[in-house]
């Protein structure tokens, strides 16, 4: 058995980022036993509508938040590439890029929430993530059921959390944290009807919002 330590990554829109990715991220960090989850900002998100916030303004956010918390770490990686290719990001291509990056031995876990589990098979590629990285999802409230084509592709690759660190790809995995019950669109829509989204994510980044005149109608 290997002793490998696991690289775990998390992506996202960030817009912007708040306390369900962040304590998420915390989570993982714990039960996965990783010393660091890498949040890394989806420069051009090609499957859903475009950020409100800029990827800088994402970024400073996120670094914002993560001041003081150095088991999170801001990677601008999909940010750089899309300034130097003008190309959509998609997800497989920073795992490869991270694959080349890290050596072809080295254990690597993609997050998600059970809210993008359910829309994998939307992703570019997306039978070809496990060749690449782990997969693992945190459940999120109210996410819809995971279709039977995605589920029956998975399945045979589930495995505990210990697992991850044997290999360096290819099982799949859900980790049970506390569910909080907070998105981005609902502070988005908090701050565009002047209403106080206090608590739901740190002060810094609502400062930052309010400042940049943010998410506002
Ligand atoms: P939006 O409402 O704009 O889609 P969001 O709150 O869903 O924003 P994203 O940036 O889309 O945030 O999410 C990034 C990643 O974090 C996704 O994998 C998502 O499932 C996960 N995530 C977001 N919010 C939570 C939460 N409250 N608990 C657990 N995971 C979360
Ligand atoms: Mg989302």
């Amino acid at each position: 058995m290997s002793t490998s330590v696991l690289h775990v990554y998390m992506g996202g829109t960030f817009d912007p980022i708040h306390h369900g990715h962040l304590r998420a991220a915390l989570e993982l960090a714990h039960a996965l036993s990783a010393q660091t989850v890498h949040l890394v900002p989806n420069a051009n998100p090609s499957h859903r509508s475009e950020p409100r916030a800029s990827f800088e303004q994402r970024m400073a956010m996120l670094q914002l938040a993560i001041v003081n918390h150095p088991v999170l770490h801001a990677d601008d990686r999909e940010g750089k590439r899309f300034a130097r290719t003008g190309e959509a990001i998609y997800t497989i291509d920073t795992l490869r890029e991270l694959r080349a990056e890290l050596g072809r031995d080295t254990p690597i876990a993609w997050v998600l929430g059970s809210d993008q589990l359910a829309a994998l098979d939307t992703w570019k590629e997306w039978q070809r993530l496990l060749d690449v990285a782990h997969l693992v999802v945190v459940r999120r409230p109210d996410a819809p059921r995971v279709p039977a084509n995605i589920d029956a592709f998975l399945a045979p690759n589930r495995a505990s959390r210990a697992k991850l660190m044997e290999q360096p790809a290819g099982y799949f995995t859900q980790v049970d944290i506390p569910q909080l019950s907070i998105s981005a669109t609902r502070i988005r829509e908090m701050v565009g009807a002047r209403r106080s989204s206090a608590f739901l994510l740190p002060d810094s980044v609502l400062r930052f919002i309010d400042e940049h005149q943010l998410y506002r109608k």
